[in-house]
C-alpha cells in the first residue's frame, strides 16, 4: 500500500467518518497511489497497529498519515458531554494516545520500512512539536498530499518550510482550484457499513464574519461551493454502490444563499430515492426567504445546528448573526411550526460575548425553558479566544485579533498549547473565562435531562449504528448510552475483521 491514513472522531457516541480523510484519499487514489484509510484510531491497541503494519506496510509504502481534526485525548467515556469534550481537547496532544504509545507506534511502522515518512494533517497541526513526524500539512491538503506522494516516489521538488520538528507543507504553496468537483469516491476497501450515513462536502468555508468565529476559510459568496451536478453524481454513485441514503452535509452554512438552497432542493427532490441529512444553517436567511422552511424539510433535513449565540440586545448587535433577538425568536417559532417532531433544532449560544451580562444570559435560559420554546436542544459554550500559534496563518477570530477593541483583556496562558484550539484566560466587564465556564456548566445541568439524543452532531452517527429515525426522535441520551456503545464496539470488531482479513 502506498499511503495509510489513520482517522477517527473519538469520544462521541455512535459512528461517523470525517470527510477530510476520504477527500485526500480520493485525490491520492485518482493520482494512482493505493491508499488505505483506517478508522477507529483511538481504539487501536499496539497489537492492532502491528497487524495493520504487517498487512499494509511494505517497500512501496511512501507515508503513514494521521488526520487530526476531530481527535481528542483518548477516553473510555464515549458519552462525553460537549464541555467535557472541550476539556479533554484542551489537554490533548496531537493524537489520542499518550507519548509512549505514539513513539512505539511510529517505531512499528519504521521497523517495517525504514524509509517511510510520518505525516500529520488536519486541524491540530499548527504546533509542529511532535517528535517523529516528518511532514505537517497546514490548511487544505487536497493538492499538497499528491505533491508529497510524488516527491517521495519520484523525487519531484516539494515546497516546505521548517517546523519545530520536521517540515511543513503549506496550502498557500499548493492551492486547490478544483473545488467544484471535490467529491469523495468511496471504495470497497473503505468498508462502508450497511445503512451508514456518510459525510459529503457541499461547500467549504463561510461567507459570514461572526466576531467570535475562527473559521479557517472566510470566503466570498460563490467560492468553494460544489456544482450541483457533482453532488448529484456522488449521491447516485453512493446509492448504487452502497445503498446510501443518509448524509452528514459538510457545509458551515448550508442555506447561506437562497440560490444554493433552490438548486440543491431541485436536485435532491428529483433523486430516485429520498435522502436524510444533518447540517448547519442560519435562521436569518430563513427569515429573509421563508420558503426555505419547507424546502429544507423536503430535502430530508433531520437535525440542524442554528447558531443563535445570544438574545442579549446589545451583544447580538455586534456579533454578526444579522437578526434582532425578537425577530430571531419569531423566526424560530415560524420554523418550528412546520418542523416539530420531524427536525431536531439545536440552538447554540455563547457565554461571555461582548456586552452580555450574566443576568441577560439567565433571561435567555428562562425563555429556552418555556413550554412553547421552539428549540429542541440547546448548546452553550464559554467564549474561546483562540491564541496565535506557530502557524502565522492559523485562523483567528476578530476578537482574538484585537481583544481590547471588543473589551477583553487576556489574563492567562494558552491552555491548548497551540495543539487544540483552546485559547487563554480572558476577562471582560462582566466575567472572566472561568466564570463563563461555570455558568455554562450550570446551564447544561438545567437542560441535561431534557435534551433529545438526536441533535445535529449525533443523529447520523446513531443512524449509522442501527437506530431508526423514529427511535431517535423520541429518545433521550440516558436511555440509549449503554446500548449505543455496545453497538459501536461490535462495529469496531467487524471493521477490524474486514480490514485485516
Ligand atoms: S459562526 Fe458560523 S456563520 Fe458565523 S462565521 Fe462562523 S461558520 Fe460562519
Amino acid at each position: 500500500m502506498n499511503v495509510l491514513i489513520f482517522t477517527d472522531v473519538n469520544g462521541v457516541i455512535g459512528f461517523g467518518r470525517y470527510a477530510g480523510s476520504y477527500r485526500v484519499a480520493t485525490e491520492l487514489r485518482k493520482a494512482g497511489y493505493s491508499t488505505q484509510v483506517i478508522e477507529f484510531l483511538a481504539d487501536l491497541s499496539l497489537k492492532d497497529i502491528e497487524s495493520i503494519a504487517d498487512k499494509f506496510i511494505d517497500e512501496n509504502t511512501l507515508f503513514v498519515s494521521f488526520s487530526t481534526t476531530l481527535l481528542i485525548k483518548n477516553t473510555d467515556k464515549r458519552s462525553l458531554e460537549r464541555l467535557d469534550r472541550s476539556k479533554q481537547n484542551r489537554y490533548s496532544g496531537h493524537l489520542p494516545q499518550n507519548d509512549e504509545f505514539v513513539e512505539e507506534m511510529f517505531a512499528v511502522f519504521r521497523r517495517k520500512n525504514q524509509k517511510i515518512k510520518i505525516v500529520l494533517g488536519g486541524g491540530r497541526t499548527d504546533n509542529t512539536s511532535l517528535e517523529g513526524v516528518d511532514y505537517w500539512f497546514w490548511g487544505m491538503s487536497d493538492t499538497s498530499v499528491v505533491a508529497l506522494a510524488k516527491h517521495l516516489k519520484y523525487g519531484e521538488p516539494l515546497k516546505t518550510i521548517d517546523g519545530l520538528v520536521g517540515k511543513v507543507i503549506r496550502a498557500e504553496d499548493y492551492p486547490y482550484h478544483d473545488f467544484d468537483n471535490a467529491n469523495i469516491k468511496w471504495e470497497d476497501n473503505d468498508y462502508i457499513f450497511e445503512n451508514e450515513h456518510l459525510p459529503i462536502e457541499i461547500a467549504r468555508g463561510c461567507i459570514y464574519r461572526c466576531i467570535f468565529c475562527a473559521n479557517p476559510l472566510h470566503k466570498k459568496v460563490g467560492e468553494y461551493v460544489r456544482t450541483v451536478d457533482s453532488i448529484r453524481e456522488e449521491m447516485l454513485y453512493n446509492y448504487e454502490k452502497f445503498k446510501t441514503t443518509g448524509y452528514m452535509f459538510c457545509d458551515d452554512t448550508f442555506n447561506d444563499t437562497h440560490k444554493k438552497v433552490k438548486d440543491l432542493h431541485k436536485m435532491i427532490t428529483s433523486l430516485p430515492f429520498q435522502i436524510e441529512w444533518t447540517g448547519y444553517g442560519r435562521a436569518d436567511v430563513i427569515h429573509a426567504h421563508p420558503e426555505q422552511r419547507e424546502m429544507l424539510l423536503e430535502t430530508g433535513l433531520k437535525a440542524i445546528l442554528i447558531g443563535i449565540e445570544t438574545f442579549g440586545t446589545i451583544a447580538s448587535k455586534g456579533v454578526g448573526k444579522g437578526l434582532d433577538p425578537e425577530l430571531m425568536k419569531e423566526t424560530l417559532y415560524y420554523i418550528h411550526e412546520a418542523w416539530k417532531g420531524k427536525v431536531v433544532i439545536t440552538g447554540s449560544f455563547i457565554v461571555g460575548l461582548p456586552g452580555e451580562s450574566e443576568e441577560s444570559i439567565w433571561k435567555t435560559v428562562e425563555w429556552l425553558q418555556r413550554e412553547d420554546c421552539p428549540i429542541d436542544d440547546v448548546m452553550f459554550s464559554p467564549l474561546n479566544i483562540r491564541a496565535s500559534t506557530y502557524n502565522p496563518n492559523a485562523p483567528l477570530s476578530k476578537i482574538a485579533r484585537n481583544p481590547a477593541k471588543y473589551g477583553y483583556t487576556i489574563t492567562g496562558p494558552t491552555l491548548g498549547r497551540g495543539i487544540s484550539t483552546e485559547g487563554p484566560q480572558w476577562e471582560n466587564e462582566f466575567m472572566d473565562k472561568n466564570r463563563a465556564e461555570t455558568i455554562t456548566r450550570k446551564i447544561q445541568e438545567v437542560f441535561h435531562k431534557e435534551n433529545p439524543i438526536a441533535d445535529w452532531a449525533v443523529y447520523s452517527r446513531l443512524r449509522s449504528i442501527g437506530y431508526s429515525s423514529e427511535e431517535l426522535l423520541n429518545t433521550q441520551k440516558k436511555d440509549i448510552l449503554y446500548d449505543a456503545n455496545k453497538k459501536r464496539r461490535d462495529m469496531y470488531h467487524s471493521y477490524m475483521n474486514k480490514l485485516l482479513s
